[in-house]
């Protein structure tokens, strides 16, 4: 037996299911009229997660439409300015549109030294608390976890202690077919039973397998951001497989001295990292601004992984297709 899905239904599990990757910002160090500095937002079924704050982010923030007040959580993956000087606007800013309930910002032990004194001075109003989470960078651990969500950091290597980060979707249960669920009189106390695989017993003692009752969920999908770092290896077993990686190629192969005396990473050693962690999908970011055209990190990128692109500010990236 067959049943179709209405109209609402499907937007209803599309929004169940979204998973995007907003880029705010992809450039590095030098503002540029071409690039923001590094921000992302992760939004997980309408909840906004940010990673790394770059001058400007909040004005980004904006252009893409997200909704400030679904942002509860932004993680920090090294305190160099390009990826956090945005946090002090940010932060004012979510005070004056009234915000009320905690902002949980997750980064180095040096993160309060340094953002504390500035809210402190600029901030005294503020009408919600700001709680910092300090994980240490060199380590792979669990730093955050919710319903839908979990996020682990990932050790790089950079010039300052620096950590990447892996967002993966919690699994999900399988989808309730609300006219098979009819067809059988399914008691509403049954079905949280029937989605964690129980068959369900009429009263006349059929078995109504679960499968029949149900719609397999999607499976759980996985994004890893790695920026700043040079090449390092040690990160391909964590990143194993994602759905997704954003790596940093500040530079391309002509450069590569620069990137190994700076600790970043060309277009080939991201394409290289990708390729032995078989990851599904590259994003390159974090462009030096002596590129006026990054078309030459993608093709050096796509010689080793093709499946490359490059990042750039508004790119919405879906996982959840
Ligand atoms: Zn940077
Ligand atoms: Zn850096």
């Amino acid at each position: 037996m067959a049943f179709k899905r209405t109209t609402a239904q499907i937007n209803r599990y599309r929004l169940m299911e979204r998973f995007e990757v907003n880029i705010l910002g992809c450039g590095s160090a030098l503002p540029t009229t071409k690039h923001f500095l590094s921000s992302q937002v992760v939004n997980l079924r309408d909840k906004l997660y940010m990673i790394d704050c770059g001058e400007g982010s909040q004005l980004q923030f904006r252009a893409m439409k997200l909704k400030f007040q679904r942002l509860n959580h932004i993680f920090i993956s090294h305190l160099h300015g390009d990826h956090c000087f945005g946090l002090p606007g940010l932060i004012s800013t979510l005070g004056l549109l009234g915000r009320t309930s905690d902002l949980h910002i997750y980064a180095q032990p040096d993160a309060p030294i340094v953002f504390q004194p500035l809210l402190d001075y600029f901030c005294k109003q503020l009408p919600y608390k700001v709680i910092f989470h300090p994980f240490h960078p060199a380590r792979n651990e669990l730093i955050f976890e919710d319903r839908t969500l979990k996020v682990s950091t990932i050790p790089l290597k950079h010039r300052v202690p620096s950590a990447g980060f892996l967002l993966e979707e919690k699994p999900k249960s399988p989808h309730i077919i609300r006219e098979m669920i009819d067809f059988y009189q399914v008691p509403v106390s049954r079905i949280h039973a029937i989605k964690n695989g129980m068959d369900y017993i009429t009263p006349e003692g059929e078995i109504i397998p679960h499968q029949r009752l149900t719609r397999p969920a999607e499976p759980a999908h996985r994004y890893a951001y790695c920026s700043d770092t040079a090449y390092y290896e040690k990160i391909i077993p964590i990143i194993e497989g994602v759905d997704v990686l954003y790596h940093e190629a500040t530079f391309g192969e002509e450069d590569l001295a620069r990137a190994k005396e700076t600790f970043h990473s060309s277009a080939r050693q991201a394409a290289s990292i990708a390729k032995a962690a078989n990851v599904k999908k590259l994003v390159l970011g974090h462009f030096s601004a002596r590129y006026p055209d990054e078309t030459i990190l993608l093709n050096e990128a796509r010689e080793i992984f093709p499946n490359t692109i490059l990042a750039n500010e508004k790119l919405l990236i879906n996982l959840s297709i």
